[in-house]
């Protein structure tokens, strides 16, 4: 039993040493790759259903690695989040989709265009100066810019959570709370955020029809969102059955691979040249 448990042990430090390798390994590699603008950006259309128009766009961002190629977000951006690094990242990511929506604009297809914003960002003193730069730089008009927030963001101390969402609201800027269900939030302080948007989590999309629990609680949180005057998006849409039951209770606008994956600003600019394709 004693041999065993010392072969377990080595076994569970080998995989933690394999982790924190590569976190460590990730943590370097993403100071080089923010020096050297290894990153892009993807933009994943938001749909209205009934009409199968776009009516924005969410900014997803893409890091391709010299030597390992794609990383996942979800690999990195805890990493540039723990280490602060998410903040050069994220005001980088803010002025390109900022600067990519206001290009759309011109050309005469206006799209408005939702950015991810990290903790770590959202308490950032400079935050709403930033943001008030960004748009006067780019030229984007403050309505045409959503910004999505998670439920855990704005926990911890709600009174500076509000005072925080109320001055970005004051730029004229549109909030959405991301993820929506997954976190900790109560109903009691959800009508206290000045929130424009809800986004309903994809984990309870993602087994409609199957799960009658998760079409319960799919249903009441639109119809939750709808009292407290807040628009609704379904994220995570793969199925026009999923579509159909969105549209029977009430959430016109969605975001999923149903309708498309994340694209690259070149084919969304040729999708629109033919507006019959998509
Ligand atoms: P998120 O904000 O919830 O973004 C939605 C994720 O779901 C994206 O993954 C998107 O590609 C994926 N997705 C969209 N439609 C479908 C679908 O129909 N089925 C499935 N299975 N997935 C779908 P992605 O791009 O890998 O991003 C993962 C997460 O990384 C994001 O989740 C967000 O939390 C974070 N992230 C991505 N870009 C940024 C960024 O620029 N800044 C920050 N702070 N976080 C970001
Ligand atoms: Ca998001
Ligand atoms: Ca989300
Ligand atoms: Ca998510």
């Amino acid at each position: 039993a004693k041999a065993k448990g010392r072969n377990t042990f080595h076994f569970y430090s080998q995989e933690l040493d394999a982790a924190a390798n590569e976190r460590l390994y990730i943590e370097n590699e993403l100071r080089q790759a923010i020096k050297e603008g290894q990153f892009s950006l993807r933009y994943q259309p938001q749909i209205d259903s009934t009409t199968e128009q776009v009516v924005g766009y969410e900014a997803l961002v893409r890091w391709y690695h010299p030597e390992k190629g794609f990383i996942a977000p979800t690999k990195f951006i805890p990493i540039a989040e723990a280490t602060g690094m998410i903040v050069e990242l994220g005001a980088w990511v803010l002025r390109e989709a900022c600067q990519f929506s206001a290009r759309l604009r011109r050309s005469g297809r206006a799209a408005d265009i939702s950015v991810n914003l990290s903790a770590r960002q959202f308490k950032d003193v400079e935050l709403i100066e930033h943001i008030a730069t960004t748009l006067k730089e780019t030229g984007l008009s403050p309505q045409m810019l959503h910004l999505e927030l998670t439920e855990s963001m704005l926990m911890g101390d709600v009174e500076a959570a509000i005072e925080q969402l109320l001055e970005m609201k004051k730029l004229g800027v549109s909030l959405s709370i991301d993820d929506f269900g997954t976190g900790y939030s109560s109903l009691s302080y959800l009508k206290r955020f000045p929130v424009d948007v809800l986004k309903v989590d994809r984990s309870f999309v993602k087994d409609i029809p199957e799960d009658s629990n998760d079409m319960e609680i799919t249903a009441a949180i639109i119809a939750m969102a709808q009292k407290l005057s807040m628009k609704v998006i379904a994220e995570g849409v793969e199925t026009e059955e999923q579509v159909a039951f969105l549209q029977r209770n009430n959430c016109f606008i969605v975001q999923g691979y149903y309708y498309s994956a994340p694209l690259t600003e070149h084919e969304i600019l040729l999708q629109s040249q033919h507006p019959d394709i998509g």
